[in-house]
């Protein structure tokens, strides 16, 4: 029997035009940023004369966050090829942690949606918790001897093997902006184990829908060691080199790369297909 189950989101607005990754970023104690949903910020298929974007920092509070390094597969002692899907979690307020296992997500009017085919695959787990930090989840299970590796590897841009969202539940009385964060998570082959690892992250803040991405290299404390733009070395390392993300350069040498035409990373000689400035108010 079976059917399908699925949790209405908040609203998610299309991406922007291309060419408009602007939108904004985030920064906080971690150096990780967020770019408006734009697909070729990060997978470009051609790589010509860098463009070069302006992006501005907004602080997020993080009400509920998944912490990313701590998601792993358990195996079971008892049980072969049973899981425990286990990860951390801080969150100030009572949440709510939805975890899918093979979910189509599905973008409407209404939101974002999460479907999963229950009569193949297993339910949805719908957890209501309490404010904590660094607090254990492991509730979710997976038995991989039902799936095929066909099943457990697929690759599709709008199926995800894995989703762990996380939304704050705020008490009436508080006007926060709602947010919610969203980790999405692919099976890997670990020697004779199984293993995931994160493939992305989104944060719906106010209703507009960011990809996370961390910024390697980029610091908000001005004069911080090896914060320099490594051409100069005199200027702040306030650019962005995207699709790699090594935030190396200074505005002034980013536009100097740019006009030489020269497309090459500083630091990884890997392609560059813009730059990202990040301002900081
Ligand atoms: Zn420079
Ligand atoms: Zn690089």
């Amino acid at each position: 029997m079976g059917g399908s189950s699925s949790r209405q989101q908040p609203q998610y607005n299309p991406p922007p035009p291309p060419d408009s990754i602007m939108g904004r970023l985030y920064s906080q104690s971690q150096p990780q940023a967020l770019f408006s949903y734009h697909q070729d910020a990060y997978a470009p298929h051609h790589y010509e004369v860098p463009s070069t974007t302006t992006a501005q920092v907004i602080p997020v509070r993080w009400d509920a966050t998944i912490n990313k390094g701590s998601i792993k597969l358990v195996s079971n002692d008892y049980k072969p090829n049973f899981y425990h899907l286990e990860f951390e979690y801080d969150s100030e307020f009572q949440c709510l942690i939805n975890i899918y296992f093979f979910a189509d997500e599905q973008i409407g009017p209404a939101g974002v949606q999460y479907i999963v085919n229950t009569s193949k695959y297993p339910q949805p787990l719908f957890l209501n918790l309490p404010p904590a930090q660094s607090q254990k989840c492991s509730q979710a299970t997976i038995d991989i001897s039902k799936y095929s590796p066909d099943e457990l590897f697929f690759r599709n841009s709008n199926s995800y093997p894995i989703v762990i969202e996380i939304i704050p539940r705020y008490p009436p009385e508080t006007s926060r902006p709602p947010q919610a964060l969203t980790t999405y998570l692919s099976f890997e082959r670990k020697g004779r184990n199984l293993g995931v690892f994160p493939i992305r992250q989104k944060l719906t803040l106010a209703g507009q829908t960011y990809e996370l991405m961390e910024i390697y290299g980029f610091s908000e404390k001005q004069g911080a060691d090896n914060s320099n733009c490594v051409i100069c070395l005199s200027e702040k390392n306030d650019t962005t080199v995207i699709p790699c993300r090594h935030a190396c350069l200074c505005q002034y040498c980013a536009e100097m790369l740019k006009n030489q035409g020269r497309n090459s990373c500083p630091i990884c000689r890997g392609p560059i297909s813009s730059f990202v400035t990040i301002k900081l108010d």
